[in-house]
């Protein structure tokens, strides 16, 4: 902690993944004495840049642009870029360092790193996106490339930003090479990662049910967020016949007790994407739903607090604290796969593998969304695309083998039901054999 000041959100990843791995050096005391531990908590390297741009009103606006290259022993480093005022150093730390276990277990060659900015997206003009777009990779280009660093979205980042990032880097590399993903169908995307994200956090709710003979069928789900890990959620579930109740924005949510179906999803879908509206909307049109605004006096989150079988939290880190884990626990909940990164805080945690709960961290349910960025870089590599299907299909099995990757070492290393430790343990083997195998560098 004192070599990394005020950096709340990277104590709390780094803590985690350290409790699990004191069972791993018993077994193995090997990888204590290489010292991965400490090399691997250190970012290889952390670019931090000026983001001067001029908005249409002739203002000149400054925001800090960030590319933490955390580790790159089993490929190039990747991982997504978010724009949102709260982005600080620690808070790209942390996603960078779960990126690198997550981008173990997908199996795919890609090493870890995550960046972006405190450039608030958020109601803004499209013109005003592009030129900040363009500042930022303005600095950012020299220092990624498809064999180096591949960055994707996040939160603030979707196929807008990624365009006008892409046509940024290829005018000043003058190149048209896959170093972004996530890039529309007609120039260099790959069927599904828009979806991939939500489908495959719930293929891992799924794979987590089947271990008790259960599936999705007639579930009630609580999903947080609105924007593109929570609607492609929401999305597979419906297909599964699960029944999402609810969705939020940070400034409040919605619970819709008849369900939201394939129309509802539809509507939000057009409001988010297309109008950029606010979650609120959902109750102007359909007028049974309930909306609640954000209470910062509060210390839950309503939303945790209705009787639902499985949630589903798809917006941001620490969403689910200890009275929002008992909530759930209280309201009959038994399944919860995270669409978002570190989104229970370590007390949350406790109370959900205390009680028995199926509980799918971050870095595994979510690892969908990398996953098949990594298939968009094998796609561009071959200049060739696979159809939907075959890219679905990919999808599937490794959210299947990740699943049993993390089942299989928790029960290995006398946690059984403990994905928190198959999924550390899991990816960390992968990156520390590869790194003792390089050398000390
Ligand atoms: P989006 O920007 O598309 O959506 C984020 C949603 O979460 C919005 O509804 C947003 O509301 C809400 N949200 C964001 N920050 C906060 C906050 N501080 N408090 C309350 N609500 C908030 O992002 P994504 O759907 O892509 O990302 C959601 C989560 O999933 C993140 O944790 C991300 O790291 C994780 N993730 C995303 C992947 C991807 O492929 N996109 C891959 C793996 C993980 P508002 O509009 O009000 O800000």
């Amino acid at each position: 902690k004192a070599k990394h000041p005020g950096e709340p959100e990277f104590h709390q990843a780094v803590m985690e993944v350290a409790e699990s791995l004191a069972l791993l050096f018993e077994k193995h005391p090997e990888y204590r004495t290489a010292k991965i531990l400490e090399r691997i908590i250190e970012p290889e390297r952390v670019i931090i840049f000026r983001v001067p741009w001029v908005d249409d009103q002739g203002e000149i606006n400054i925001n800090i642009g960030y590319r933490v290259e955390m580790n790159s022993a089993i490929g190039p480093y990747k991982g997504g870029l978010r724009f949102h005022p709260s982005v600080n150093l620690g808070i790209l730390k942390f996603l960078a360092f779960e990126q690198v276990f997550k981008n173990s277990l997908t199996t795919l060659p890609m090493g870890g790193g995550k960046g972006g900015s405190d450039f608030d997206p958020k109601g803004k003009s499209d013109l005003k996106i592009m030129r900040f777009c363009q500042a930022f990779m303005s600095e950012l280009f020299r220092h990624i490339g498809p064999n180096t660093d591949v960055p994707a979205g996040d939160i603030g980042v979707g196929g807008r930003e990624i365009g006008y990032l892409f046509g940024q880097y290829k005018k000043l590399r003058n190149e048209f090479s896959g170093v972004l993903t996530g890039k529309g169908l007609n120039w260099g995307g790959s069927l599904i990662r828009p979806e991939a994200t939500g489908y495959g956090a719930v293929y891992f709710a799924s794979e987590m049910l089947a271990t008790k003979g259960k599936t999705l069928e007639g579930k009630v789900c609580l999903v947080s967020g609105s924007g593109n890990v929570a609607q492609y959620t929401c999305e597979k579930l419906i297909e599964l016949g699960a029944k999402p109740v609810t969705l939020s924005d940070s400034n409040g949510y919605i619970y819709d007790e008849e369900g939201i179906d394939r129309e509802k999803l539809k509507f939000v879908m057009e409001m988010k994407n297309v109008r950029r509206g606010r979650i609120k909307e959902y109750t102007d049109k359909y007028k049974h739903a309930v909306y609640t605004p954000t209470d910062p006096n509060l210390d839950y989150n309503p939303l945790w607090n209705h009787k639902a079988d499985c949630a589903f939290p798809s917006a941001t880190q620490n969403e689910i604290n200890g009275k929002d884990a008992q909530n759930l626990v209280k309201n009959g909940v038994f399944c919860v796969s995270e669409g978002a990164n570190m989104p229970t805080t370590p007390d949350g945690v406790n109370i959900f593998l205390d009680n028995g709960i199926l509980y799918g961290p971050g870095k595994a349910a979510n690892a969908g969304g990398v996953a098949v960025s990594g298939l968009e870089m094998a796609q561009n590599s071959m200049r060739y695309s696979w159809t939907r299907e075959e890219v679905d299909n990919r999808l599937k099995l490794i959210m299947k083998t990740i699943h049993r990757t993390c089942y299989d070492i928790a029960e290995r290393f006398g946690t059984p039901g403990n994905y928190v430790n198959g999924a550390n343990i899991g990816g960390f083997l992968k990156v520390a054999d590869a790194m003792i195998d390089q050398g000390v560098v």
